[in-house]
């Protein structure tokens, strides 16, 4: 199974409502449900809906979509009380950046004080 294909794509599965997730938030490019794993309390994946693999893959035409993804994060960082305590927007990159599954998402972590971690 090739993990990037977006026929074998979990987060794609997912959006379309073929797999569970506790969704927060969709609209027409956008989708939000927790993370199965949390790392924090509060733990959210912000997804664009079509399958775009990481930020590398973005190209300038999705450029309103990534802000927009930007956005809806910080409004759930305020719906889920985390707004002004604080939280960690992260889009780990690659391989090497951390990444394991290969459809672009933003973590969202917070509800608690997180560590200082650069590399
Ligand atoms: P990354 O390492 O940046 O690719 O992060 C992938 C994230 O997806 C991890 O934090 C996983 O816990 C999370 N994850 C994997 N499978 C699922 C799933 N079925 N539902 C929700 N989150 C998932």
């Amino acid at each position: 199974m090739n993990p990037i294909d977006s026929d074998n794509c979990i987060f794609c599965a997912i959006i379309s409502g073929k797999a569970q997730g506790e969704i927060l938030y969709q609209d027409e490019q956008i989708t939000a449900f927790r993370d199965k794993y949390p790392v924090a309390p509060v733990h959210i994946l912000i997804v664009p809906n079509k399958h775009i693999v990481s930020l590398e893959n973005l190209t300038v035409e999705d450029e309103s979509l990534i802000g927009k993804m930007v956005l809806v994060s910080k409004k759930l960082a305020k719906s889920e009380g985390i707004n002004e305590s604080g939280y960690r927007l992260v889009a780990n990159t690659g391989y090497e950046g951390g990444q394991r599954v290969f459809h672009l998402h933003l973590h969202l972590i917070g509800g608690k004080k997180l560590g200082i971690v650069i590399g």
